[in-house]
């Protein structure tokens, strides 16, 4: 099938390319000129695990091109899947500004039938404001659908995702661009869940709000661990074996952030206001990741003390293991408040050290993992590549003023470090 998409960041490259994959002509659009011309010339914007590969292939075998104008995307294709930013407002709801910019981008070029599928993540009804943008937009009086298709993918794994989905959810108003839609998607060989417009909006804000509350939820046993001196880890595994509870999203750590969970979960919370419904759950799922942060903090702060002018050796800045993205990123937020309170940080990531150079100014950027604790009075670890574990605790344990773990992500076994002369903490063990 053709299918343009617009918008092509973390959700519109990998879908572009993982439609191109399976044989589909794909056509991805950016406004952003630099982006489309690293593309063009075999450049890669973000890292996200096999993708890179992926995209020189399709590219080279004519099925996957890149272009900076919506109406060349618009005239080339059936299908137009909007993947563009939905951010959060000051007060928690959306910005629709780039969804409503280009339904219109669209409606002006549209000059036949078409298929215009919502990736994006939106509040419930965003579906009708688009059908009726394009309508008022539209210079001719051509036919189209709106469909509203949310995404799962993980950052991280997000090509393994898309090409093995657990479900695909398909909200149509109509009948109409259902057939076209199971032709879409039929290659991956996963359940198609067809389903109304609201009801597709809601399944993706209600999926997101749920995995962020079972992070909280063991965030909370984490701190009943703490105060009782059980391990978190042993009670995930023990919950986690029961089918109806699941053991995935049962680590506890510094809490969940990343450009998805804290903003849909505000969004989830504005919506369910506006429709008169106050998600006090929801709420306390938010003041329990909040509070996670500052537990840490005061952990560290309890053992150092004084954080001023102490040097600290930071391991990972990527809000999760396997990506780049530092957007609402936990690890950067730690930095941040480190750095207000006069630290001293040597930071290091395997992937993400460009972007966090953007918004940790302060920070010294150390190229090898093993010389990051070189000189330091602690080191922590934000982020949980597994890398980390390969770290040359040895040498560490020698350049340091003390050898002094704070361990966010809960890698390293505690007994191990304290056995090896290591102050170690880490999260309700
Ligand atoms: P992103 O910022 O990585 O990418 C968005 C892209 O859209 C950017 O390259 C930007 O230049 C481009 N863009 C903005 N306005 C445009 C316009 N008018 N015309 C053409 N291009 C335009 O964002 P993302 O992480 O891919 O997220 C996109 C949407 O998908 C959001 O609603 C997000 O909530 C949702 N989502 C994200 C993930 C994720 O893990 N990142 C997962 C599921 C859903």
């Amino acid at each position: 099938m053709e299918i343009s998409i617009i918008g092509t960041g973390y959700v519109g490259l990998v879908t572009g390319t993982c439609f191109a994959e399976v044989g589909h002509q794909v056509t991805c659009v950016d406004c952003d000129a630099a982006k489309i011309e690293l593309l063009r010339s075999g450049g890669i914007p973000i890292y996200e695990p096999g993708l890179k590969e992926l995209v020189e292939k399709n590219a080279a075998e004519g099925r996957l091109r890149f272009t900076t104008s919506t109406r060349e995307g618009v005239d080339a294709s059936d299908i137009i899947f909007i993947a563009v930013p939905t951010p959060p407002l000051p007060d928690g709801s959306v910005d629709l500004s780039f969804i409503e910019g280009v339904a219109r981008d669209i409606a002006s070029a549209m000059t036949g039938y078409k298929i215009v599928v919502d990736k994006s993540t939106v509040p419930v009804k965003t579906g009708e404001k688009v059908a009726e943008t394009i309508q008022r937009y539209c210079k001719a009086r051509v036919e189209f659908d709106v469909v509203s298709n949310p995404e799962f993918l993980r950052e991280g794994f997000a090509v393994e995702d898309f090409m093995h989905p657990d479900r695909v959810v398909i909200g149509v108003a109509s009948q109409r661009p259902v057939k076209a839609m199971q032709e879409v998607f039929g290659p991956y060989n996963a359940p198609i869940i067809v389903t109304d417009i609201h009801s597709a909006e809601l399944i993706k804000h209600a999926a997101n709000s749920f995995l962020a509350l079972k992070i909280s939820y063991i965030n909370a046993i984490s701190v009943v661990c703490e105060a009782t001196g059980a391990n978190v880890q042993e009670v995930a595994n023990g919950i986690g074996m029961d089918a109806r509870i699941g053991r995935r999203f049962l680590d506890a750590g510094l809490g969940f952030g990343g450009s998805c969970f804290p903003k849909d979960l505000s969004a989830f919370i504005k919506i369910s206001e506006q429709l008169g419904y106050d998600f006090r759950l929801l709420r306390e799922v938010q003041r329990i990741n909040t509070e996670q942060m500052e537990r840490f903090l005061k952990k560290m702060a309890d053992t150092l003390w004084v954080l001023k002018e102490k040097k600290i050796g930071v391991l990972g800045l990527a809000f999760k293991q396997n990506t780049d993205d530092v957007r609402s990123s936990p690890a950067i937020e730690l930095c941040q408040r480190l750095l207000k309170e006069g630290a001293v940080l040597r930071v290091y990531d395997p992937k993400a050290m460009e972007k966090a150079k953007a918004v940790l100014k302060e920070a010294t950027f150390v190229a090898d993992m093993n010389a990051v604790p070189d000189g330091c009075d602690a080191l922590v670890v934000a982020t949980e590549w597994p890398e980390f574990k390969k770290l040359d605790l040895e040498r560490a344990r020698n350049v340091m003023t003390h050898p002094i773990l704070f361990d966010g992500r809960n890698l390293f076994d505690g007994r191990e470090m304290e056995r090896h002369g290591w102050i170690y903490k880490s999260v309700g063990r």
